[in-house]
């Protein structure tokens, strides 16, 4: 099904909020090249990890690309009021972390009490959480989630939620972050029996996609879920894909559901938030039980149906280019590479 297009401002203001974050970086470099005004809340050095050397550069790099810079936190409800009156913001997007997630209650205060904002997205960029249900310890990150979107709705803010599935990285159930580490060069592990489906976006297309919603009317009070058909593989499918990307097949073990289950139960953050969504997407089928079908609900290839997202095939290609830069690494599969392990 396509929907007709109704956008409203290509030229509305964007306030970022964790633009120097993992997924901040995409959405703040696709809304600075959409042309639109783009300022970024960053906080200040004493309060975050702003003032590291990494932070410092994402920093310098957004501004140098023409993104505005102010400082403070979400969490100071008369700050956010000053910023969003002051600098006449249209839309405001959050990707503040997982433990952050209540830090935005303020906000969508804030977002209230100045009543100009046509479109607020907080931090989503992963599952439907209202229809997901992974076991502990994700399941209280969804929790808290789940209330952000309650005051929102309770005070009738616009809203669009990104419902992006997962990001095109290898889905190892205890790393930290998906950006750390690149596909298995000595083994995969196959969740359960490894059939469950799931969809895998490049993080430049959550930028992309996620811009494209902020001011087109068929994406407001929506959840807008990504599922892309060139992007839907199993654990299976994903394995034999890398195998073909590096030339050589690997052995396979399978790790079980009780294993995963207790993994999440060893209740070490973050590694077991990571379990607890690596079983809920893998043998639950988070991602895809359900049908995109209720009335807040809305496909993003029916809302773009013209522009391609980029295929897992491309990012594995990606993927093994960056293994050969790094070839000089004792051992690849461990080594920490800050977002060199994700498709941009
Ligand atoms: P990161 O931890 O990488 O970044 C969080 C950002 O939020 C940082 O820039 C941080 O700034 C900023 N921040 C935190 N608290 C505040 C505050 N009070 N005021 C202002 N800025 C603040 O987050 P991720 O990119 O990993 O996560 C973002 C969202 O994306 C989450 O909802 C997460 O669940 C989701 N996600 C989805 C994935 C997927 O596969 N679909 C993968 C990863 C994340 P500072 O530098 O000051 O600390």
């Amino acid at each position: 099904m396509t929907v007709a297009a109704a956008v409203s401002s290509p030229k509305s203001r964007v306030l970022i909020v964790g633009a120097t974050g993992f997924i901040g970086q995409f959405v703040t470099e696709a809304s600075v090249e959409s042309g639109r005004p783009t300022y970024v809340l960053v906080r200040s050095v004493t309060t975050s990890t702003a003032g590291s050397p990494s932070k410092s550069k994402v920093i310098k790099e957004l501004q140098d690309k023409g993104a505005t810079i102010l400082y403070g936190s979400i969490s100071d409800k008369e700050l956010m009021e000053k910023i969003l009156r002051e600098h006449e913001i249209d839309i405001v997007i959050s990707a503040v972390g997982g433990v952050k997630i209540l830090d935005q209650l303020p906000l969508v205060e804030a977002i209230k009490a100045v009543g100009t904002v046509k479109r607020f997205l907080p931090s989503e960029f992963g599952h439907d959480v209202v229809r997901a249900d992974p076991v502990e310890p994700g399941l209280r990150m969804y929790n808290e989630k789940r209330s952000v979107r309650r005051l929102i709705e309770e005070l009738g803010v616009p809203y669009t939620y990104i419902c992006c599935n997962s990001i095109a990285s290898w889905p190892y159930y205890d790393n930290h972050h998906p950006s750390q580490v690149l596909p298995p060069l000595d083994h995969f592990q196959i969740y359960g029996d490894g059939t469950v489906k799931a969809y895998f976006v490049a993080g430049s297309d959550i930028g992309k996609f996620t811009m494209r919603t902020v001011d087109d009317m068929r994406a407001e009070n929506k959840s807008v879920h990504f599922r892309p058909s060139s992007n839907y593989y199993n654990i299976n499918e994903l394995a034999s894909l890398w195998e073909n990307k590096i030339g050589r097949t690997l052995p396979r073990i399978t790790v079980t559901e009780n294993h995963l289950l207790a993994a999440a139960a060893e209740n070490r953050i973050p590694q077991s938030i990571v379990a607890s969504f690596t079983h809920d997407i893998f043998i639950r089928g988070c991602q895809i039980n359900f049908t995109i079908d209720g009335p807040h609900d809305i496909e993003v290839t029916d809302l773009y149906p013209d522009e391609p997202f980029r295929s897992l095939d491309d990012c594995f290609n990606d993927f093994a280019l960056k293994l050969n830069h790094n070839s000089t690494l004792a051992d690849p599969i461990t080594s920490s590479l800050f977002n060199a392990a994700t498709c941009a």
